[in-house]
């Protein structure tokens, strides 16, 4: 399969996959599994389906919905027809999802019958809404998406997408301010799926399980499009709850590529494993990715499984993935590894010039797998697009190998008495702490210094430690002006779904709290 041919597209993709792989199994959800040939004319009936309600070239539709195998038909019945998928974070409140809808002029929505709940109260705000479509319940005034399911006689020829053209808008916070959306072209996608397929080998013969939410770029194109492009069987579940079930799907389907993010790999390596996992575990590789892996973490998995568990990084704006450690190659724990096929990389620093090995600077991304710009944002776009580099808005150092560290985000960095402090760097020091969970830090604004860290921390179950205990801990480790100069002690910290700790939700909360003292 040539990925970087232009006349290739996602919905060509499929079709080739088809021709190729059609009778082998694609997609297993609860008890049913689907071939390609039967995914495919799920698809095309789809995509005939939307394309009655006026779905066309260019049209945007919205994905709310948690994991199931309607997703995936609308993905690519969507792309087929020449549209943009949207696919929303199912975690959003009301009003986070109508910034969305409006934001992108959405004329669809594709929803299930818990999160409509969340969409209801908005309906009225959004005039360019012209279809709701709900996949398990028929609710008055919304179109069933078993209507969908008709059989379809000829074979269907669809207005096809070109290589330009923008086949998904991935929502992100990016680096400021309100989220954003990041338009992926069928290129860029492509270009994701040749570099992530090389990066972890992907081959017919693998079988996947997919439990992160299908609505994360990181999920999509490595879980999904990735292995599909290689006729891959993918071992769909609604969720990562119960855990259990995970694990049974594991040793049922001898799954033996895990992706997940590092709340993952923490569960596993607490969670009560059968004994006999230890001899027939089928894994051959794991991936984590979408927030810093813990190297305690990371150490005692490969400690309690004897697999490579390998830390990448990616952005919404590449496309997800676009560092790994190598899979046959040197794995450095806290590292992401190094740039993946087709992808360049470079630090600059504060006054533009390009930093020593070890050295910090913002880390820039040169790859066909970066976005085109930001929907209707031309100002934000110029800001990130530069001269052909995507400015990441990562502050990062390069070790003498190559190897790439993440220091923290550029916009959480301090400046305490005119010293940089990543607080990256505090975390890890206190999350060395053998009792404590999790630990985020941010800033707090001080008369004297400017600002000070404060540490927010959890600890581990059962265990009680002191502030004096921790205070101490710091001071043996890290310079003078980096130790928090407040801690505060909570049983959990808020998170998003791909593990990464909500700094903006305990700014603002610190926020209020200093403003009503
Ligand atoms: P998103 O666009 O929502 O996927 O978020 C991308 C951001 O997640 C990056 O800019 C990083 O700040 C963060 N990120 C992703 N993977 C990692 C990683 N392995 N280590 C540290 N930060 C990461």
């Amino acid at each position: 399969m040539n990925f970087r041919d232009p006349r290739m597209t996602i919905a060509k993709l499929v079709e080739d996959v088809v021709a190729i792989y059609g009778r082998n199994k694609c997609l297993t959800f609860e008890k049913t599994t689907y071939t390609y040939e039967k995914f495919n004319q799920k698809i095309n009936q789809t995509a005939h389906g939307l394309r009655n309600l006026g779905i066309s070239r260019g049209s945007r539709i919205g994905l709310f919905l948690s994991n199931c195998p309607e997703y995936l038909y609308t993905y690519f019945g969507v792309i087929k027809l020449g549209g943009i998928n949207v696919p929303i974070n199912t975690f959003l409140s009301s009003e986070e999802l109508q910034f969305i809808l409006h934001d992108c002029e959405m004329s669809a929505v594709v929803t299930d019958q818990k999160l409509y709940a969340v969409l209801e109260p908005i309906i009225p705000t959004l005039p360019h809404l012209k279809h709701i479509i709900v996949v398990d319940k028929d609710i008055p005034g919304t179109i069933p998406f078993r209507t969908f399911e008709k059989e379809i006689r000829e074979n269907p020829t669809w207005d096809s997408p070109t290589n330009s053209d923008i086949a998904v808008i991935h929502y992100t916070s990016g680096t400021t301010g309100k989220p954003k959306g990041a338009m992926l072209s069928h290129k860029n996608l492509l270009a994701a799926i040749d570099a992530n397929t090389d990066a972890i080998k992907i081959s017919h013969r693998d079988k996947i399980i997919v439990f992160l939410p299908l609505f994360h770029v990181f999920t999509f194109v490595v879980c999904i499009l990735a292995t599909l492009s290689y006729g891959t069987r993918i071992i769909l579940l609604g969720s990562i709850r119960p855990f259990k079930r995970v694990i049974r799907a594991i040793l049922k389907y001898r799954i033996n590529i895990l992706v997940g993010v590092p709340q993952v790999f923490h569960a596993l390596v607490n969670a009560n494993i059968p004994w006999f996992f230890r001899f027939i575990n089928p894994i051959r590789v794991c991936v984590s990715g979408g927030a810093p892996l813990n190297a305690e973490v990371l150490q005692a998995f490969q400690q309690k499984f004897k697999i490579p568990l390998l830390e990448g990084y990616g952005l919404s704006e590449t496309s997800g993935g676009i560092c790994v450690n190598p899979l046959h190659g040197l794995q450095k724990p806290l590292s992401i590894g190094v740039p993946i096929k087709g992808v360049k990389v470079k630090l600059v620093d504060e006054d533009d010039l390009e930093p020593g090995p070890n050295e910090v600077g913002e880390l820039f991304v040169q790859s066909d797998s970066v976005m085109v710009g930001y929907y209707n944002q031309p100002e934000e776009t110029k800001e990130v697009l530069q001269n052909g580099w995507l400015r990441t808005g990562d502050m990062a150092k390069i070790d003498a190998d190559g190897y790439i560290y993440i220091v923290d985000r550029k916009k959480d960095m301090l400046i305490v008495r005119g010293m940089n402090v990543y607080p990256r760097e505090v975390e890890e020091v206190i999350c060395s702490h053998p009792k404590v969970a999790e630990c985020a830090v941010i800033g707090v604004p001080d008369k004297q210094r400017g600002e000070v860290p404060k540490a927010i921390i959890s600890l581990k179950e059962n265990v009680t430690v002191t502030e004096k205990e921790i205070r101490r801990f710091c001071h043996e480790k890290i310079a003078m002006y980096k130790n928090p100069k407040y801690f505060e002690f909570r049983d959990v910290l808020p998170k998003t779904p791909t593990g990464k700790i909500m700094k903006k939700v305990l700014k603002q909360e610190e926020f209020e709290r200093l403003r009503k003292t």
